[in-house]
């Protein structure tokens, strides 16, 4: 249930009404908006005495919420969420580049890597350290060396730094050197996981499952929030369907529809979406025109030897000319990269 606060409603009686929720057994979840302040409500399981709670002072009325997620949820937040990347701010009017190469092999690809996609104008650099590879015969990731790859390029480049975290127990570790902390799609529903990152101090680049709903998603972002972490990103990255001419079917329409539904920043994955170079530039420019506030993109200085995903990782020139074009769609839509 929500609590609309009447417009001017005081300090006390927001503190009033919070109290009373309380002591009701829920918890309270402020939003205070320009124009008033919105009281959330998460029950614990027993009905709420509603009209209770309509008789107090400066309460203006109550809605139930009857989605199953609700601190995703934009009825609890009705303003864009937005937190600060190191310098930059996600979910507002800039859209946020991350890129860099689906796994980190060595320093000097890595750098070179980083530099490029600097130099390009991208705002966080992503490189895979535990790699989450379908065969275990495929090349697993560098682990923690790395993560040390990573704080190094971070260091040189200034830029903030995001990586796959696969397991609970990883968290510390991986949050000691990543600016934010990825949940691959095959780690959606690992619930032991997404407590972890709920109690972590780290934004979260949460991607949708590769047969999840836009529902479960959410649910799986709700996971986190719960747990006391409100920095959480979500990302589309293409779902499996019949079709085999793509690696996944990226859900364009899920853009619009998680802005609507939720309140916190979502980003695209053009590469997994797609699993092709050459269709990489115009999904990429699809999704900022659908209102995607930030893309994730791997970029490798020469895809044929990459260890990992080459046939999806742009080329650093392509790379560059994918920003400049993307900055005329930002514009077209009222943002800017
Ligand atoms: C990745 O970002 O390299 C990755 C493994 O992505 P996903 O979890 O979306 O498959
Ligand atoms: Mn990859």
């Amino acid at each position: 249930m929500i609590i609309i606060m009447k417009h001017g409603a005081t300090a006390s009686e927001i503190a009033n009404v919070s109290a009373r929720v309380e002591q009701m057994g829920c918890q309270v979840h402020l939003s205070e908006g320009e124009e008033r302040t919105i009281i959330g409500v998460i029950g614990n399981g027993r009905p709420i005495d509603h009209e209770r709670i309509e008789r107090m002072s400066g309460v203006e009325r109550t809605v139930p919420v009857l989605r199953p997620f609700k601190l995703a949820s934009r009825d609890f937040h009705p303003q864009n969420s937005t937190f600060p990347i190191n310098g930059t701010t996600i979910g507002g009017d800039q859209i946020i580049v991350m890129a860099g190469p689906c796994a980190i092999e060595s320093t000097e690809q890595l750098m070179e890597t980083a530099q490029v996609v600097k130099a390009a104008g991208a705002h966080a650099l992503r490189g895979g350290a535990f790699k989450p590879r379908t065969s275990p015969y495929s090349f697993q990731g560098l682990g923690e060396e790395g993560l040390k790859l990573l704080a190094e390029a971070r260091k040189v480049t200034g830029m903030p730094v995001v990586t796959e975290v696969m397991a609970p127990e990883q968290v510390p570790l991986v949050s000691t050197y990543a600016d934010i902390l990825q949940i691959g799609a095959r780690s959606m529903q690992n619930y032991a996981l997404l407590h972890a990152v709920g109690e972590s101090q780290r934004p979260v680049l949460l991607k949708r499952g590769m047969m999840s709903t836009i529902e479960e998603l959410l649910m799986s972002a709700e996971y986190i929030l719960s747990h006391g972490n409100q920095r959480v990103i979500l990302c589309e990255r293409g779902i499996r369907t019949f079709e085999p001419y793509t690696r996944n079917t990226l859900d364009i329409s899920a853009v619009p529809l998680l802005k609507q539904l939720s309140h916190l920043p979502v980003v695209v994955d053009p590469s997994h979406g797609t699993g092709h170079w050459e269709l990489v530039a115009p999904v990429a420019r699809a999704a900022v025109a659908a209102g995607a506030d930030g893309l994730i993109i791997e970029v490798h200085p020469r895809p044929e030897e990459a260890w990992s995903d080459g046939g999806q990782s742009l080329k650093p020139h392509r790379f560059e000319e994918l920003m400049t074009s993307l900055k005329a769609i930002a514009a077209a839509v009222g943002r800017r990269l």
